[in-house]
């Protein structure tokens, strides 16, 4: 997965799609990313004492990596992550303008 914690991506499909958000976590064994504010899901909390309220939460879901694309920083674009050698290191950079993804 070329996708890293702290990318900015939109989602290509499903119900948030065109979302934009930050990638909050990464699982690379399952190919699936969560992404902050998007992919919601309630969860009633229930009160565990008495007097207290139970509360619903929102919590981010994770999604297949698959459906969201990079935002390159460069032209702001979604875009499809290219690698190129770069003195020997591996850099990430944006197929549509080739800006180096930081
Ligand atoms: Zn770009």
């Amino acid at each position: 997965m070329k996708l890293k914690k702290g990318d900015n991506v939109m989602m290509m499909s499903g119900k948030d799609k065109g979302k934009k958000g930050k990638i909050l976590a990464v699982f690379p064994s399952q190919d699936k990313i969560v992404i902050e504010g998007l992919n919601l899901i309630k969860k009633a909390v229930r009160a565990r004492k008495q007097g207290q309220k139970g509360q619903i939460i929102h919590k981010e879901r994770s999604v297949n990596a698959a459906s969201a694309a990079l935002i390159c920083g460069a032209c702001s674009k979604p875009t499809r992550i290219g690698l190129r050698l770069d003195n020997g290191n591996k850099v990430r950079i944006c197929k549509k303008c080739n800006a180096e993804i930081k």
